[in-house]
Order: structure tokens, then C-alpha cells, then sequence
């Protein structure tokens, strides 16, 4: 028998929203881009969570991205408690640091040196401040539509025109902290080399998602990512991919081996924690020395590197390894793909679904979806039916139209089957 007894979503949401505010500790759980509320979840296995209710709902959040191997893989679940076993946290160096670190760098094409944090939203303020040192310039490129965590000089929006000098995205944020983050479309070449012409002697870095996956999921048009290369190498800036959410998710070595483009620096998280807390940025030798204690950009975290952090990470990425990991991955994604589009167009509904190895996002709008205007002319208000049409069925999808859906190793046949089912029911029930 569980514990509590009597206790139902209703009653979970009530207590949370008192003590917590919104009732979250992340806006988007909260599902006010869907409306309703959001259940509470109580375990989760492979694909499959159940909340408080004992009510089952197919997973394709992962917890955004970090659960490649679905819930409680038992090789992950295995070597966390084994490390637990030792110990919670030393604040003194561990082995499975460097172990990890190792794989990594093995892996990602662009990596030599690896420095762990606790989160992607501190891995990429850092590497942010590590770009700005090693040029000695202040000025930052991002592009429309993509999140690099809520650090404050990330949090700007593009001002009216192409290429302005960013004004922050929130309350809190103040202009100066913002003044030098330049924020241009994604996907359109064009307006990033006007903005090279105009900043290019003061740009420190242009951050990229080298896949967009939080504004719904859009790959780069063929050539933008090695133009950024070329045009970052022309002006001295340095090229950083974050791929917090792309590394070990589309690709073993990430976005930059999948599309053969090696930046400066790479940002990760999510996937490489295994379930836990971690952040990392990495790079060449060359630019990660400059990081303290070997040079004098500081960066430090009481837990970073945390040991059971690291063993579940490792242990993620010796599954992924395996042969044929990410065919099988990408398959199964394309199988809902196309099934997803057909599905539609059988009810006459234009859908832009894009797909990116075991990302997806289906948009409802017409396609393509290349950019984040694209992304965000998409009917938001039928997602909202279709999300709750599809809940309500035991698919649990992410609770706003912006945002990917995260296929793990766990989801089979039977589980995209299940889906498009569901799929084609609702479209029915919201297209009649
Ligand atoms: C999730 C995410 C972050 C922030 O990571 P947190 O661990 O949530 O701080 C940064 N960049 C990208 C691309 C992300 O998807």
C-alpha cells in the first residue's frame, strides 16, 4: 500500500499552489498554455507515468529531454545507487568526473576540456562570460525564438528592426544587461551577416541552438550553420552551440556531428545528467584553460560534478552507445511523423510536422515552420483542444505548442500505435 491515502490531483494542485507559486517550479508545468491544470505525477517506468490517481499517460516529455532512456532504465537506476551508496556529495574530486568528462570529449567532436555545472542555464552564462574573456568583447548574437536559460543577458528580445540591440524579456532584467545581446531570425543568413557588419569588431560570441527545440523543434536551412562558422571565424567571435537539448539526442556527438560543424565552444545538459542536475560546457584546451583555476575567468559550484550526477550521466551514455541506438530512435520518430501527417491531411488539416532524430514537433499551421515567426502563426488554440483530446486519451504531450516532443529508447511500436490512435480520434473530434 502507498502511504497517503485520498490524495487526488485536485487535492495536490490545491496544496501546491498555496505553497508554490503558480503551483510549479518551472511556468511551463503549469499548463497555462493549454489551460486545465496539470496532474501530479507519482512514478514513472520506461514510457509510461502514473499520477497520484494511479491514472497511466504515455510520456513524450522525458522531463524535456533528459530521460533518452525513458523512466528508471536499470542500468542508470543501478549505477545511481550504487554511487549513492558512497556518499551524497564531497565537495572534493571524484573519479567518475573525469570519466564522464572523457566520454564527452570522445564524443563531441569539438570538445577537449569539459567543465560540470549544475544546470544548462549556468553552462551557458558561463560560456557566455568565457567567450567575452578570451575576445576581450562585450557584444553577444542569438537567434529569435530559441531559450538558453533564464541567465540575465539571455533573456532579450529582439527591439523592432532587424538586428537592434536587445531589450529584455522581463521584468528584473536591466537594459545594460541586455543592451549587448543582438538578436536576429533564425535560418536567415542575410540578417546575421548585417549583423556581423555592424557589431562584428565587438561581437564575443554568436549562441546557437544548432537545432531549435524551444520554440517548437526547427532545424537549420542546409548552409546556416557552417555560414555562422564561417562568418564567426571572419570576425574573430566565437561560435558556441548549445546543445543542451541536441547533444546525445539527435546524435551520439550531438548537432555538430550530425551537421559536421564544430564550434568553439558546446553547452550541455539535460541528456548527459541521466536524470539529475547537470549542466557542461566544453571546448578546445585553448579556450577552457582560461577558466579558473588554470586562468582567470571564474566559474564555481558547490555541487558541481556531483558524484551520483555523474555516474547516472555515464552510465545514460554507455547505453546510448550501443549500436544502432540512434537508427532505432530516429525510425521510430519518423514512424510518428508520417503517420501524424497523414492522420491530418486525411481531415484536411494543414500540419508542418518537423523532425529532427527522436525530436518532433507537429505544428498546426501551414508549412514550413523554418523560423520562429513561422512557429508562432501556429493555431495555438487548437493545440489546446488537440492537447487535451490527446490527454485525455493517456498521452501526455508538452502542455504548449512551442515546445518538442521527446521520444526515449522506451517507446516501441505498440507505444507510436497507441499514439496516432489517439491522434486520429482527436483530429476527428476537433476538425468535425
Ligand atoms: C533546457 C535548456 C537550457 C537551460 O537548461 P536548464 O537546465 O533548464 O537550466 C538551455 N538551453 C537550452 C537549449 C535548453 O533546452
Amino acid at each position: 500500500m502507498r502511504g497517503v491515502t485520498a490524495r487526488t490531483n485536485a487535492s495536490c494542485w490545491k496544496e501546491a499552489r498555496r505553497y508554490l507559486v503558480g503551483g510549479v517550479n518551472s511556468p511551463v508545468r503549469s499548463f497555462r498554455g493549454v489551460g486545465g491544470r496539470p496532474f501530479f505525477v507519482d512514478r514513472g517506468k520506461g514510457p509510461t507515468l502514473w499520477d497520484v490517481q494511479g491514472r497511466r499517460y504515455l510520456d513524450f516529455i522525458g522531463s524535456w529531454g533528459a530521460l533518452i532512456l525513458g523512466h528508471r532504465n536499470p542500468e542508470v537506476m543501478r549505477a545511481a545507487e550504487k554511487a549513492l551508496e558512497k556518499g551524497t556529495t564531497f565537495g572534493t574530486p571524484t573519479p567518475g568526473e573525469a570519466e564522464l568528462a572523457r566520454e564527452i570529449a570522445k564524443a563531441v567532436p569539438s570538445i577537449e576540456q569539459v567543465r560540470f555545472v549544475s544546470s544548462g542555464t549556468e553552462a551557458v552564462m558561463s560560456a557566455v562570460r568565457l567567450s567575452r574573456a578570451a575576445t576581450g568583447r562585450s557584444k553577444i548574437l542569438k537567434f529569435d525564438g530559441a531559450y538558453h536559460g533564464h541567465s540575465d543577458a539571455l533573456l532579450a528580445r529582439a527591439g523592432s528592426g532587424l538586428a537592434t540591440l536587445g531589450i529584455p524579456a522581463s521584468p528584473g532584467v536591466p537594459r545594460g544587461v541586455t543592451a549587448d545581446t543582438i538578436t536576429v531570425p533564425f535560418n536567415d543568413l542575410a540578417a546575421v551577416e548585417a549583423a556581423v557588419r555592424r557589431h562584428g569588431k565587438g561581437l564575443a560570441c554568436v549562441l546557437v541552438e544548432p537545432v531549435m527545440a524551444n520554440i517548437g523543434v526547427i532545424p537549420p536551412a542546409p548552409g546556416f550553420l557552417e555560414g555562422l562558422r564561417k562568418l564567426t571565424r571572419r570576425c574573430g567571435a566565437l561560435l558556441i552551440f548549445d546543445e543542451v537539448i541536441t547533444g546525445f539526442r539527435v546524435a551520439y556527438g550531438g548537432a555538430q556531428a550530425l551537421y559536421g560543424v564544430k564550434p568553439d565552444l558546446t553547452v550541455l545538459g539535460k541528456v548527459i545528467g541521466g536524470g539529475f542536475p547537470v549542466g557542461a560546457y566544453g571546448g578546445a584546451r585553448r579556450w577552457m584553460s582560461q577558466v579558473a583555476p588554470e586562468g582567470p575567468v571564474y566559474q564555481a559550484g558547490t555541487l558541481s560534478g556531483h558524484p551520483v550526477a555523474m555516474a547516472a550521466g555515464l552510465a545514460t551514455l554507455k547505453v546510448l552507445r550501443q549500436p544502432g541506438t540512434y537508427e532505432l530512435l530516429e525510425k521510430r520518430t519518423r514512424q510518428l511523423r508520417l503517420g501524424l501527417t497523414l492522420f491530418a491531411q486525411r481531415v484536411g488539416l494543414k500540419t508542418a510536422v518537423n523532425q529532427v532524430g527522436s525530436l518532433l514537433t507537429l505544428f498546426f499551421s501551414e508549412p514550413p515552420v523554418r523560423t520562429a515567426k513561422q512557429a508562432r502563426r501556429s493555431d495555438a488554440a487548437l493545440y489546446r483542444r488537440y492537447f487535451h483530446g490527446m490527454l485525455s486519451r493517456g498521452i501526455y504531450l508538452p502542455p504548449s505548442p512551442y515546445e518538442a516532443w521527446f521520444l526515449s529508447t522506451a517507446h516501441g511500436m505498440p507505444e507510436i500505435e497507441k499514439t496516432l490512435l489517439a491522434h486520429a480520434e482527436v483530429l476527428e473530434e476537433i476538425t468535425r
